[in-house]
């Protein structure tokens, strides 16, 4: 797996790496919020792993962040703070998991395993809205059952918007969902993909939000 460790204690951050490396992962490291935010712009990791204790921002008022800026990769908690209000807050603040310092590489690595197991079955799952189906294993989207031919950006787009239904996605968010298909994005890039978009499929599906962004409305039960 690709894990980034966001941990300010040198030991532990290097002891976490090497052991980590050594079970078979790619690790990254940064030492402060702003640090992991630079490794966030370029790479794309499956599992943070956030020190609640970190010079700057703090682990937790981060996560609320990366939690409302759209991020949706896992991210797991390793810390010190061991209060069951800690726990909570942890896990209301949008953290996949919690694991107590000192822990086990052992129990960490076990975690990870379920991490990815229940990552891996949301991620496979079908995005249904009205007639409209995208199916992310197979990368493909039908629309009353006919197949729609989507770039992969515009598909990758379209899979933000449906993950975040009912939610405004501001143009920034919409731009880190694309961050995984490499080049630079175009001041413009999202507002021409919306644009192709809204030609194939049901021209009223995506709403613009001035000034926000754009949505997705649920449709009521
Ligand atoms: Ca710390």
């Amino acid at each position: 797996m690709r894990l980034l460790i966001i941990e300010d204690d040198l030991d532990l951050g290097e002891t976490l790496a090497s052991a980590l490396r050594h079970a078979g992962h790619q690790v990254g490291w940064a030492r402060s919020a702003a640090d992991a935010q630079v490794l966030l712009r370029d790479e794309i990791y499956d599992v943070l792993l956030l020190d609640l204790g970190l010079p700057g921002e703090d682990g937790l008022d981060y996560l609320r962040r990366l939690r409302n800026e759209g991020y949706i990769e896992a991210i797991l908690i390793l810390t010190a703070r061991d209060a069951v209000e800690d726990r909570v807050q942890g896990l209301d603040a949008g953290a996949d998991d919690y694991l107590v310092k000192p822990f086990s590489i052992e129990e960490l690595s076990a975690r990870l395993r379920a991490l990815q197991r229940r990552r891996q079955g949301r991620r496979q799952e079908q995005l249904v809205h009205g007639p409209l189906i995208l199916d992310p294993a197979s990368m493909q989207v039908t629309q009353d059952n006919r197949p729609v031919d989507l770039s992969r950006r515009e598909f990758a787009l379209l899979q933000a918007l449906l993950t975040h239904c009912g939610r405004v996605m501001s143009r920034a968010q919409l731009e880190e969902a694309l961050y995984g298909w490499g080049q630079d994005i175009e001041s413009n890039t999202i507002e021409v993909h919306i644009h192709h978009l809204r030609r194939k499929l049901d021209p009223k599906l995506i709403r613009t939000i001035r000034g926000v962004g754009y949505l997705i409305e649920r449709i009521p039960a």
